[in-house]
């Protein structure tokens, strides 16, 4: 009788520790889409990844909401852009959910164990010489929006590979095994892709709002100007007629459209000056089919090359 009341009793605890181990998954906020879908492949089944964002949204206008809080308030581990772009919302989100593992610093940046910055080692394009933000710059660290850039994704996955391994020394084997077989199918893809965009190496082109400098360091697209003022500050009559001007001046064909912004502005800026419209994601999610950073790359690849007229080939 002892000895089946000691085999169901060590049953149960190994049901119950079964249950524990499956829950033991690392809890992981990325603040983007294709932060949750780099941030998934690297973890594997050792993470949970929830996201913020939503893809649709303007980063730099994030709206905080209550379920953010609770996610954060649980986290093992936040993943994100950094240099600023989560400004709008993650620091307030940080503060609220009291998480010792993830605080904020006198200058708002994430501080604790569970932060994992992802530019770390990105090199940073556009790095203004002042750095004061008292006129309402968006980008005070320079531009911010790498996640744009095709070449970027390894960047980013090898700082959450070594930000996983800090939360979680025992798994960084199997971090590194995860972020290895990550890196050879991204490496595949981006040898693809820069024979794709040879064709557009020193064409001009404009944009709305100024994320595309890593695109555009990639692809050899010459940005010259944008239709806002400056970063987060609307077009106005005036400077979109110079922008006529310019365009016409310096033959730009090309106007990239991020599909959160106005596109009655893009479609009259198209028929004063002869230009084509190519509409792209800042963040994965922001067009259909486009939830992995490599699918939002190709897209917006593929719908730069449509807009210019060259085929990927
Ligand atoms: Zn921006």
């Amino acid at each position: 009788m002892e000895t089946i009341m000691k085999t169901k009793i060590s049953i149960i605890l190994t049901l119950l520790t079964a249950a524990a181990d499956a829950q033991a998954a690392l809890r992981v906020v990325a603040t983007t889409p294709e932060l949750v879908d780099i941030a998934s492949r690297v973890g594997g089944s050792l993470v949970e990844v929830q996201g913020l964002a939503k893809g649709t949204e303007d980063i730099h206008q994030v709206v905080p909401r209550p379920s953010f809080v609770t996610k954060l308030n649980r986290a093992d581990a936040v993943v994100y852009l950094g240099l600023t772009i989560e400004h709008a919302f993650l620091p307030p989100l940080l503060d609220v959910a009291r998480n010792p593992k993830m605080r904020t610093d006198a200058v708002k940046e994430c501080v604790g164990p569970g932060c994992i910055d992802c530019s770390e080692g990105v090199s940073v394009l556009e790095k203004p010489e002042n750095l004061s933000r008292a006129e309402g710059e968006l980008h005070p660290q320079g531009n911010p929006h790498y996640n744009a850039g095709p070449d970027d994704g390894p960047i980013i996955a090898r700082n959450i590979a070594a930000g996983l391994s800090r939360v979680d020394p025992a798994h960084k084997a199997d971090f590194e095994k995860n972020l290895k077989a990550y890196l050879a199918e991204l490496d595949a893809k981006l040898a693809l892709w820069r024979r794709w965009v040879k064709p557009l190496k020193g064409m001009k082109a404009v944009s709305y709002h100024k994320d595309v400098a890593y695109l555009g360091r990639f692809t050899g697209l010459e940005f010259v100007d944008t239709l806002e003022l400056k970063p987060g500050v609307a077009p106005t009559p005036t400077h979109l007629e110079q922008l006529v001007k310019e365009m016409k001046e310096q033959g730009v064909r090309l106007i990239v459209r991020e599909q959160q912004y106005d596109s009655k502005m893009c479609q009259w800026l198209a028929e004063q000056t002869g230009a084509k419209i190519a509409v792209i994601g800042s963040m994965a999610n922001a067009l259909p089919g486009t939830e992995t950073f490599v699918k939002y790359s190709e897209k917006n690849l593929k719908d730069l090359l449509e807009a210019a007229g060259k085929d990927p080939s």
